[in-house]
């Protein structure tokens, strides 16, 4: 199956999401978040009351869920899109995102994921272009400066997006890395639609080359 896919990585707050659900609008594919499936599995240990450093009780409920992004994120069919953005989800999920057994179970569902898609996947996060699809048709690094990022994220605050993206670049399982076959494209200051634009054109020229 010849399946496209558009990968976009980078640190929080650099745009990545809201500049994918409209790459993938406009191209008429699907898209997907797979921050809210660490997300999802983090307030599911949280709510579980499991202890978020035991790795084994943590790999063992992450490949036993069954996590659903969309229309709304769900796991085991229960609706947890309230519980994603808060402060102790946005500080317990890099201690979860950081446990490569987690990682296995949720790259596995990226990939189911999107091989049902009929067209594409705009797919975004930290390690899609480097782990989960290093063939994706197109690859993308959004970065922006941390004050920007900080205001755009501006219910977390600089010093939680600070410590995410040290914990995120800094762990063994899949650090946030620029892949080296990768568009970068700094969004600081710039037009979200002329972003997308961008992309879309680069996808395009790939096409056409
Ligand atoms: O993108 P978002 O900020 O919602 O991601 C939340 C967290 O999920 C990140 O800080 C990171 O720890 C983890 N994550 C990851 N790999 C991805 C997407 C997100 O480790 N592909």
């Amino acid at each position: 199956m010849n399946q496209r896919i558009i990968a976009i990585d980078g640190p929080a707050g650099s745009g990545k999401s809201t500049v994918a659900r409209l790459v993938a609008n406009q191209l008429g594919w699907s898209f997907l978040d797979t921050g809210a499936m660490y997300r999802a599995v983090t307030a599911e240990v949280l709510r579980r009351g499991i202890d978020v450093h035991d790795d084994v009780a943590v790999a063992s409920l992450a490949s036993s869920v069954v996590i659903v992004t969309t229309p709304r994120v769900s796991v085991d069919g229960r609706d947890v899109g309230d519980e994603l953005r808060t402060e102790t989800v946005n500080v317990a999920v890099s201690i979860v995102a950081a446990n490569a057994a987690v990682r296995r179970a949720m790259v596995a569902r990226q990939r189911e994921i999107a091989a049902a898609q009929p067209l594409g996947t705009v797919v975004e996060g930290r390690d899609i272009a480097t782990v989960v699809f290093p063939h994706a048709t197109l690859k993308v690094f959004l970065t922006a400066s941390l004050e920007e990022r900080a205001t755009r994220r501006d219910e977390e605050g600089t010093e939680s997006i600070e410590r995410r993206d040290r914990a995120d670049s800094l762990r063994r399982a899949s650090p946030l890395r620029q892949a080296d076959d990768a568009v970068v494209l700094d969004t600081t200051g710039r037009d979200v639609q002329e972003v997308v634009n961008e992309i879309v054109q680069c996808l395009k020229s790939q096409d056409s080359a």
